[in-house]
């Protein structure tokens, strides 16, 4: 060993044992939080730093003057492993409890516990009830609708109260879980909203916006329409929001309408996956998190403060054991208590790659046909060394975790950062091969040259589960308003078309499908880039413009059909797409290439798509025979809309082609 390397070592160590939090006892139990019976409950939080903490029990769940509504506090006795227990006789349902930690140099706050499952209004003190009895009828019963393999998935991404706000929604209970489990409602004019509208979508995933308790939004008068929030801004981990619950004060039925929700969307056939947000929480010093164990679940700069890698003022540690724990512990508990059948990582870059194939490893036995994926990227710099970092080039190394394609997102429209910037479809020259690389779903593949894909300049996925295709999100602007910038010039009808060829390239890629919810009716937020508080009348699916463009929704729902109709667009493994999709030459603005349907598994035993992003009509070669035209760049029938037969195909401007035989 060289004399250099050994220094290293030996100061890494003196410095790691320098650390204390590193020396923290890390309790393995499984038993954190509260544990009810009609008998007593059983108390364990960890602190290995506290000298003492008080569980005080409360009447009701906002803090008073005076505490005029305690019922008890308590002392906790020291267990092991840094933890603290108490148990409390009686039937204790209903009550609200918090936590207090004093260590030998100061008083923290009284917080919530980490690992509350019910809280209170506005998630200030967590809330002990009959966990399994909250639940509507039958929830027992809850099945998840069949789901075979990753590159099956059409993801929908949707906010609660955005699905039912509008005034025209037919909605009763607007912006509430329940609100998407009612039946048959419609525009006055008639037209299907909420989730029946989504149902018949036919996509087979709807992604939520943050549905655990978030800061923002304050519960008691949600509906002030200048208190709004995606929720990117947790309080509550493990608790459902409360501002989407018909009565927030009551943790019970938080707990019940969401598993209501998620119910009706199971027999709607719908999957559910919860979008997550470990990566940084709503406070740093004044998080509960903080409160419990100082500088221990964040990471801190060598100067001692917060780093800032989500852009949110502070970044978790999933590496150190309790917060890996604390991510896979909640985790497992919305599989287990609410049945989600997947979710999205937000910034997953800020958590160790270790930890997400640990969390990977052990939900997938729970539940073998999860989804997993998320923001393979920071919003900033980070201590974490870049190489254990969930990145989007490091794809390949994550088991069975998908991240989102910005390749793909800004090749057909245009970097989100810059308004004016185009893309494929909207009439940027030299984006082919960042199309080809998402047609492939990022895998290495002969005929696609990866070094001139407009981002990453390698082959981050090994198969194409790893891939998640998409055009807008609910970042940024969405897809037409973008269109409406950076191609104001164009008509409306052109630009309906390069909407149009856009998600038809996403929904007829390989890897993961998702969708902006409205997307398929051009979905506008008056050229707002970043709604993430604005009003309703920004942020709502508006149900009268979805009306008016019942054209494109055909559409949409046709292409996903077909997607859903032909493996040969979703194919399994990164060396099925490299036998059998191969690229045709084509000139500048165009795409083509050829499926080997019969090899697929696909009914269609050879198949043609071609992208015309030029505002010009364009010759395609055609291996010799008869063809069926099953999309025309207007109309999509699996029947066949004509035949053709000749060596040339005319591709109109602006459209989507795709033959079949
Ligand atoms: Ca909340």
């Amino acid at each position: 060993m060289k004399k250099a390397t050994l220094f290293f070592i030996l100061l890494t160590a003196k410095l790691m044992a320098q650390n204390p939090i590193d020396s923290y006892p890390v309790y393995d139990g499984a038993d954190l939080g509260c544990t009810y019976t009609a008998q007593s409950t059983f108390f364990r939080v960890w602190s290995p730093i506290a000298k003492s903490v008080q569980l005080r029990f409360y009447k009701t769940d906002l803090p008073k003057e005076r505490d005029v509504d305690l019922i008890e506090m308590v002392e906790m006795q020291a267990a092991e492993k840094g933890t603290w227990t108490f148990r409390a006789v009686g039937n204790r349902v209903g009550q609200y409890y918090t936590y207090q930690v004093k260590t030998d140099s100061a008083t923290l706050k009284e917080v919530p516990d980490l690992y509350a499952k019910a809280v209170g209004a506005n998630g200030r003190r967590a809330q002990i009830i009959d966990f399994q009895q909250a639940a509507p009828p039958k929830w027992a019963d809850d099945q998840s609708p069949v789901f075979k393999q990753k590159t099956d998935a059409i993801i929908y991404e949707l906010h609660v109260r955005d699905a039912t706000i509008h005034p025209a929604s037919g909605v009763k209970n607007k912006g509430k879980f329940i609100g998407l489990t009612e039946k048959k409602t419609k525009t006055p004019s008639g037209f299907t909203t909420g989730l029946d509208y989504i149902a018949d979508l036919g996509v087979t995933h709807v992604q939520i916006l943050p549905m655990y308790d978030y800061f923002t939004v304050d519960e008691i008068a949600p509906f002030d329409p200048k208190s709004y929030n995606w929720g990117y801004d947790p309080l509550n981990y493990n608790a459902p929001e409360g501002n989407y619950a018909t009565n927030p004060h009551d943790g019970a039925v938080r707990v019940t309408e969401l598993r209501q929700m998620i119910q009706r969307f199971h027999k709607k056939g719908l999957r559910v996956v919860m979008d997550v947000v470990y990566n940084h929480t709503m406070f740093g010093a004044e998080s509960y998190f903080h409160q419990l164990v100082p500088n221990y679940y964040h990471r801190v700069s060598e100067k001692g403060q917060f780093s800032n890698a989500s852009g949110c003022g502070n970044e978790t540690a999933s590496e150190r054991p309790m917060m890996r724990k604390f991510m896979l512990e909640s985790l497992i508990h919305w599989v287990e208590n609410y049945h989600i059948d997947g979710f999205r990582f937000d910034l997953m870059g800020i958590h160790d790659i270790e930890t997400m194939n640990y969390i990977s490893e052990a939900l997938h036995k729970i539940k073998p046909d999860i989804l997993l994926y998320g923001e393979g990227w920071t919003a900033g710099d980070s201590p974490l060394a870049e190489n254990r970092r969930s990145l989007k080039k490091y794809a390949h190394r994550l088991d069975k975790i998908g991240v989102f394609s910005d390749d793909m997102r800004d090749g057909l429209k245009g970097s989100v950062f810059e308004k004016l910037d185009k893309g494929f479809v909207s009439g940027k020259a030299g984006m082919e091969a960042s199309i080809q690389f998402g047609v492939v779903a990022g895998v290495s593949h002969p005929n696609v040259e990866v070094s001139k894909v407009v981002y990453t300049k390698e082959n981050w996925a090994a198969e194409p589960h790893h891939c998640i295709n998409y055009v807008e999100c609910h970042d940024n602007h969405t897809l037409w308003d973008k269109l409406a910038i950076s191609n104001a010039n164009d008509s409306e009808a052109t630009r309906q078309k390069m909407h149009r060829l856009a998600n038809t390239i996403v929904l007829t890629s390989q890897g993961i499908s998702f969708l902006h919810a409205g997307s398929e009716f051009l979905r506008t937020k008056q050229g707002e880039e970043n709604s993430y508080k604005s009003p309703d009348d920004i942020n709502y699916l508006d149900w009268e413009r979805a009306a008016k463009n019942k054209i494109s929704i055909d559409y949409f729902k046709k292409l996903i059909a077909l997607r859903r109709n032909h493996p040969a667009f979703r194919m399994p493994t990164a060396t099925a797409i490299r036998e059998n999709l191969q690229f045709l030459k084509t000139e500048a603005g165009i795409v083509a290439y050829t499926l080997n349907g019969a090899k697929a598994g696909d009914k269609w035993k050879e198949m043609i798509v071609i992208y015309n992003a030029t505002q010009q009509s364009a010759p395609i070669p055609l291996p010799e025979g008869k063809w069926k035209v099953i999309l025309d760049g207007e109309r999509i029938m699996e029947k066949g809309i004509h035949d053709f037969k000749g060596t040339r195909y005319y591709a109109p401007a602006l459209s989507a082609i795709i033959l079949a035989r």
